[in-house]
């Protein structure tokens, strides 16, 4: 309750800060909470809960969207570390966030369970931002094409274990829905709102 509240009356003041917010929040913060290690959450859930630093959510594909199953991204376990190729696109905070929670197949012939969650550090060596999304308001929150070339990170990022992604990226989704909702009922108070202040000093 906390949690929507705020996101409410930051949303009646900026949209955009809002969705920063709520992403950074449900979408970053919330599967580590549920799902890291104690050394996941020390190294990535605090310093994203001070808001020292800002997380974003990397799901979206160019051909998969709704139906996030069939996404083609790739992570090959080579030794300590996974290698990750593939692009993500509509990355909300893409432009200004630090980590990344990537999902990405460790084998493509087990569809939706094959799906890995990775938290992926922006300095990691193969990753590069793509082209901008042109969006018509909400600018401010950044998104962007994450692309992964030969993206290597340490295999102690993977959170949960290897197919456990799709789920961890549902029940994330599920929690992300109620910020977004929350973000509407915070625009739509400031709409009224000012509706009602003007409906009360026009003359008609
Ligand atoms: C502003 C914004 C921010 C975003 N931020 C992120 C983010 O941070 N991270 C991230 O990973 N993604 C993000 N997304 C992507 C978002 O999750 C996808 O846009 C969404 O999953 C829909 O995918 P799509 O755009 O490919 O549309 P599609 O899945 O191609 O859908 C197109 C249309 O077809 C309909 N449709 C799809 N499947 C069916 C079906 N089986 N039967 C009938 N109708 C169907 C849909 O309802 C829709 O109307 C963002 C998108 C936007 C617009």
């Amino acid at each position: 309750m906390t949690y929507v509240i705020a996101i409410e009356e930051i949303s009646r003041a900026c949209a955009a800060t809002g969705v920063i917010l709520s992403v950074n929040n449900s979408l970053f913060c919330g599967p580590i909470l549920r799902y890291g290690s104690e050394a996941q959450k020390r190294a990535h859930l605090v310093p994203h809960a001070r808001g020292e630093k800002i997380g974003a959510y990397c799901l979206t594909e160019p051909g998969s969207g709704s139906d996030a199953a069939a996404l083609r991204a790739t992570a090959v376990r080579a030794g300590d570390r996974y290698v990750l190729n593939g692009s993500k696109v509509f990355v909300t905070n893409g432009v200004a966030a630090d980590t990344f929670i990537v999902y990405a197949s460790t084998n493509l012939a087990l569809k939706h369970k094959g799906i890995g969650a990775f938290i992926v550090e922006r300095a990691s060596p193969g990753l590069r931002q793509g082209k901008p999304e042109h969006k018509m308001g909400i600018t401010c929150s950044g998104s962007v094409e994450i692309v992964l070339e030969d993206c290597e990170i340490p295999a102690e990022n993977l959170l949960g274990s290897e197919g456990e992604g799709f789920t961890i990226a549902m029940n994330t989704l599920d929690g992300g829905r109620i910020g977004i909702a929350a973000q509407a009922l915070g625009i739509g108070q400031a709409a009224l709102d000012e509706s009602l202040a003007y409906s009360r000093t026009r003359q008609a």
